[in-house]
C-alpha cells in the first residue's frame, strides 16, 4: 500500500511517530493509502528547514523565485491526468471535475502569482514642501498554510504560490482526509527544483500537525481555510502570539432569483451553483430565495432538472455527482435531512443514501436533495451543511429577499438573478457577503478579493491582497 510521506528540508521523510493514519477512497469505502500521523516534532524539523531557507530565498531575485512557481505551474500542466485521477480517487469528485477544476486552477495559482509579483509595487507618499515617505514590502518568515479537504490542491496552491512569490518560506498542512495530491505536489517541488526547506509539507491530524503550525512561536503568520468552528481555535491559539492571520471559513450563501431574470441560465447555473462537488464547495449556493410570482414554476423545472443528475462512479464521464468525501461526512449531512423533516420540510427529491453497483458498492454516495417548507431562522437554513442539500423560499419583496439573505451568521458569496440593473446594484451593495455574482456563479479573476464577512472569515486572499498580506509593511519618511 503506497505510504504517503512528509516533504520537509527537499527530502521525503517517514514521521517521527512512525505512525500512520489510514486514507479513503470515498467512492469504494476502501483504505488505498497510509498518511503520517504526523506532531509537532515534524513540525519543528520542517520549521528548522524553512527558517535555514528563509536567509536566501527571501534575497532571490524576484525573477528567480517566479521561475520556481512557473516551473511548479508547467509540471502541474504535464501532470494533469495524473494529478486529476488522484485528486478524483482522494475526494470521490468526478475525475472530469478534478480535471477542469482543481488542477487547471492549481496551475493556474502557480502561474498567476509567479507572474504577479513581477509587477508587485509599493506605495510612495509626497508630503508637499516636507519630505516623501515610501513603504517597503518584505517578506515575514515562515508562513504556516493550512488547507481543507473539498478543493484540495487548488485552495493549497492558492496560500503557498502567493507565500513563497512574496519570498516566505512556507510549513504547509493539507486536509488529512485528502492528502494525495499535496504530496504529489511534493514530488512536483525536488522535480522542479525547488531549493530545499522552501517549502515544507507536514500530513497529518488538525490537532497534532495543525496545532503546531498554529502555536509555533517562529511562525509569525497563518493562512487558514477551513471551519468556522476551527477558525475560531486557531484565532484563539494565534491572537496572543500577535500572529498576522487569514481566514477563510464556512458559508451559507443565499441564491436569490427575481421573477425578471433570464430563467434558462438561472436554472442552469442554479443546477451548478446547489451541487457541483457533491455541493462541498464553500461558494455554493445552499439557501435560495425566489420571488413569490415564479416560486412553482422554480420549484417544478429545477427538481425535474435536479432528479435527471447522475450520481455515480467518479470515474465515469457522465457522473455529475461523485462521492461524498468521507462516511462521517456522509452521515452528518444524513443527519441534516433528518433535522430538516423535523423543522417541518418537506423533502421534494433526493434525501438518501444511493448505492451503487459495481466497485463503488460501498462508497459513500447521496441524492441531491431539495427541500422547502422550512423557516429561515430554523437550524436547517442556518447551519452549514456542506453537502448536496438545497432549502427554497419564496419571497415577497427586495426587502424581505435582503433580510433573509443577511439572517445568518455567515457572509462569504451571495448570487442574484435579476434583469434589472439598478435593484442588482442595489442589492449588492446591502448584502453582507464579501463575494456577489450577479447573473453569474463561480466566475472567477484571481486579481479579484476573495473571502468572507462575519463568521465566514477575517481577511481576504488573490491579487495584491494576497501579496499584501505575505508581506511585511514599513513606512519610511524622509524629510527634504
Ligand atoms: P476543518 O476546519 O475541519 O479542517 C481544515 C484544516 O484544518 C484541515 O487541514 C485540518 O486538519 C486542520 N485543522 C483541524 N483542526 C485544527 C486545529 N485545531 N488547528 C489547526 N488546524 C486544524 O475543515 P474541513 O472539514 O476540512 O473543510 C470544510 C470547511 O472548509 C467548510 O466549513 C467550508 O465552508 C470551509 N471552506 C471555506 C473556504 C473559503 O474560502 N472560505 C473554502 C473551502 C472550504
Amino acid at each position: 500500500m503506497l505510504k504517503i510521506s512528509n516533504y520537509i528540508n527537499g527530502s521525503f521523510a517517514e514521521p517521527v511517530s512512525k505512525q500512520y493514519l489510514d486514507n479513503y477512497n470515498p467512492a469504494t469505502g476502501t483504505i488505498y493509502s497510509l498518511i503520517p500521523d504526523s506532531d509537532e516534532r515534524d513540525v519543528q524539523v520542517a520549521v528548522d528547514a524553512a527558517k535555514n531557507a528563509f536567509s536566501s530565498w527571501s534575497v532571490l531575485p524576484k525573477e528567480e523565485r517566479s521561475n520556481h512557481l512557473l516551473k511548479i505551474a508547467q509540471l502541474i500542466e504535464e501532470k494533469i491526468d495524473v494529478l486529476a485521477e488522484a485528486e478524483s480517487i482522494d475526494n470521490g469528485k468526478p475525475l472530469w471535475l478534478a480535471k477542469k477544476m482543481d488542477i487547471t486552477r492549481a496551475a493556474s495559482n502557480f502561474q498567476f502569482f509567479g507572474t504577479a509579483i513581477l509587477h508587485f509595487a509599493s506605495e510612495s507618499h509626497s508630503m508637499e514642501n516636507v519630505g516623501i515617505n515610501y513603504t517597503l514590502r518584505s517578506p515575514i518568515g515562515i508562513a504556516g498554510c493550512i488547507s481543507p479537504w473539498n478543493l484540495p490542491l487548488y485552495l493549497f496552491s492558492w496560500k503557498i504560490a502567493p507565500a513563497l512569490a512574496a519570498g516566505n518560506c512556507v510549513v504547509a498542512k493539507s486536509s488529512e482526509i485528502t492528502p494525495m495530491t499535496a504530496y504529489l505536489l511534493s514530488e512536483i517541488c525536488v522535480e522542479a527544483g525547488l531549493p530545499k526547506g522552501v517549502l515544507n509539507i507536514v500530513h497529518g491530524l488538525g490537532n497534532k500537525v495543525g496545532n503546531a503550525i498554529t502555536s509555533h512561536p517562529d511562525i509569525p503568520l497563518i493562512s487558514f481555510t477551513g471551519g468556522t468552528q476551527t477558525g475560531k481555535t486557531i484565532a484563539a491559539t494565534a491572537a496572543p502570539m500577535f500572529k498576522k492571520l487569514s481566514l477563510e471559513l464556512g458559508g451559507k450563501n443565499p441564491n436569490i432569483i427575481f421573477a425578471d431574470c433570464d430563467f434558462n441560465a438561472m436554472l442552469e447555473t442554479t443546477v451548478r451553483s446547489s451541487f457541483t462537488n457533491q455541493g462541498q464547495i464553500c461558494l455554493c449556493g445552499s439557501r435560495i430565495f425566489i420571488e413569490k410570482s415564479i416560486y412553482d414554476k422554480f420549484k417544478n423545472a429545477f427538481v425535474e432538472r435536479v432528479k435527471k443528475l447522475k450520481v455515480g462512479n467518479p470515474k465515469d464521464d457522465t457522473s455529475n455527482l461523485g462521492a461524498i468525501v468521507s462516511q462521517q461526512h456522509m452521515k452528518k449531512i444524513l443527519s441534516y435531512i433528518e433535522l430538516a423533516k423535523q423543522e417541518g420540510g418537506k423533502i421534494l427529491c433526493g434525501g438518501n443514501q444511493v448505492i451503487l453497483k459495481g466497485e463503488c458498492e460501498n462508497g459513500w454516495f447521496l441524492e441531491p436533495t431539495v427541500i422547502e417548507g422550512l423557516s429561515h431562522t430554523c437550524r436547517t437554513n442556518q447551519e452549514e451543511i456542506f453537502g448536496p442539500v438545497v432549502t427554497l423560499t419564496p419571497f415577497a419583496t427586495e426587502e424581505e429577499a435582503l433580510f433573509f439573505a443577511n439572517s445568518t451568521p455567515y457572509g462569504l458569496s451571495s448570487t442574484l438573478w435579476t434583469q434589472d440593473i439598478s435593484r442588482a446594484h442595489r442589492m449588492a451593495d446591502k448584502i453582507k457577503s464579501g463575494i456577489v455574482w450577479i447573473n453569474c456563479w463561480l466566475v472567477r479573476d484571481l486579481r479579484t478579493p476573495f473571502g468572507g464577512v462575519k463568521n465566514s472569515g477575517v481577511g481576504r486572499e488573490g491579487g495584491w491582497e494576497a501579496l499584501k498580506f505575505f508581506t511585511e509593511i514599513k513606512n519610511v519618511c524622509i524629510k527634504y
